[in-house]
């Protein structure tokens, strides 16, 4: 939806093919960070003031330690996801972008897209098709530079929201990734290396904190599980095809960057369109993936090393600015060298603790 508007916008006639039907619901933590509000607004989708949660900053908990700071431009938005699309369904549409519901794409060639009904011939192809993308095997866009897998599932409580924050709770295998969405609902996502811990169950019972706040409420949706990748390839375009979103790599899920990654992407790649010239997406694409799997990095070591992450959270804990600087770099209020000067203080810090 993102790429179709942008490009919209840049005046090009474009056609959507997707292979389900609205309400498209997926795994996802549904929070939106600042600078994922702000790509939404270069897109012309406004956060509805009554919609959502407002989220204030993110705290990370593990048993009795916990660490918190506020982003520090602008608030973000935990929203239910089926919402988020209707949106970016009402955006396209008053954009004028042709939307084809329940109409896979079987074959891309050089002219064109094969749907079910009819051949569409196109000047660009688009490959917005998720993590398991079909249009990036056809265009041979297929090898990877870093892959590296994890699983999740997703639950929605209704309760009231006992934070502004989103909470990522530590556990021994598993992380989850709380986030208020509604006045009276939150949704969850545990994440982990292997399938069998990715439960909310098995969670829950290694988070005794996080069960007596849950205790009582009732599920309000039903459970999905997902795959969550750090997947970077090689190239994202050949040809007259491009790849975006998750189509093009991803981020793991437990940074909160895949959707601000992909709508910016979609700007990125409407320009580069608009221009003719692809190669200046792929710079783009490059630049805008840095900091997010710099992050993704950091954070999922963190989730592998025990001792590591008890001694990062207990001396954040204690340094809270660093965590405010920390998570400034990670929401776009800060620049990269922000980061490093950051890890340096921390790293100071193990050796003086
Ligand atoms: C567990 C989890 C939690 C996450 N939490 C967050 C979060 O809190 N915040 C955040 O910003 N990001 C989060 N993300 C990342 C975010 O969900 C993704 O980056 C984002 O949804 C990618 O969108 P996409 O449009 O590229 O792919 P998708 O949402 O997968 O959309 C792909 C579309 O392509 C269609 N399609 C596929 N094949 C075909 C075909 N052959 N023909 C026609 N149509 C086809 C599908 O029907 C689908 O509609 C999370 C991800 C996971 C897995």
């Amino acid at each position: 939806m993102a790429a179709a508007i942008a490009a919209r916008q840049r005046g090009m006639s474009v056609v959507v093919a997707d292979g389900t039907e609205p309400p498209i619901d997926k795994a996802c933590g549904e929070g939106l960070m600042p600078e994922t509000i702000a790509a939404l607004g270069e897109l012309g989708v406004e956060i509805q003031p009554d919609a959502g949660y407002r989220i204030r900053g993110i705290r990370f908990l593990q048993q009795e330690t916990q660490v918190g700071a506020g982003f520090p431009q602008a608030l973000g938005v935990g929203i239910r996801r089926t919402i988020l699309h209707q949106w970016l369904i009402a955006r396209a549409e008053e954009c004028g972008v042709r939307l084809m519901w329940r109409t896979p794409v079987s074959a891309i060639t050089k002219i064109g897209v094969q749907l079910p009904a009819e051949f569409v011939t196109s000047t660009w192809i688009v490959g917005a098709d998720g993590s398991g993308s079909r249009v990036r095997r056809w265009s041979g866009l297929d090898a990877t530079a870093r892959q590296n897998q994890r699983y999740a599932t997703r639950r929605h409580y209704r309760v009231f929201p006992w934070t502004d924050h989103v909470e990522i709770h530590w556990g021994r295998r598993a992380q989850a990734y709380v986030t208020p969405i509604g006045r009276e609902e939150v949704c969850i996502v545990v994440m982990a290396m292997r399938a069998v811990d990715a439960s909310v169950d098995s969670m829950l019972r290694d988070c005794p904190q996080l069960e007596q706040r849950l205790s009582g409420a009732g599920l309000v949706s039903r459970e999905r599980g997902a795959v969550t990748q750090m997947h970077s390839l090689r190239a994202v375009h050949s040809g007259n095809v491009a790849l975006v979103g998750d189509a093009s790599g991803g981020v793991d899920a437990i940074t909160g960057e895949g959707l601000r990654l992909a709508f910016r992407q979609a700007i990125a790649l409407a320009d580069a369109m608009g221009r003719d010239d692809l190669r200046s997406y792929a710079r783009a694409h490059r630049r805008l993936a840095r900091k997010p799997t710099l992050m993704g990095e950091l954070l999922l070591t963190l989730a592998r090393k025990e001792g590591l992450r008890t001694r990062s959270i207990r001396i954040l804990a204690k340094r809270p600015e660093l965590f405010a600087r920390l998570l400034a770099v990670h929401t776009g209020g800060a620049a990269l060298g922000d980061l490093l000067s950051a890890g340096a203080h921390l790293g100071w810090r193990f050796l003086t603790t």
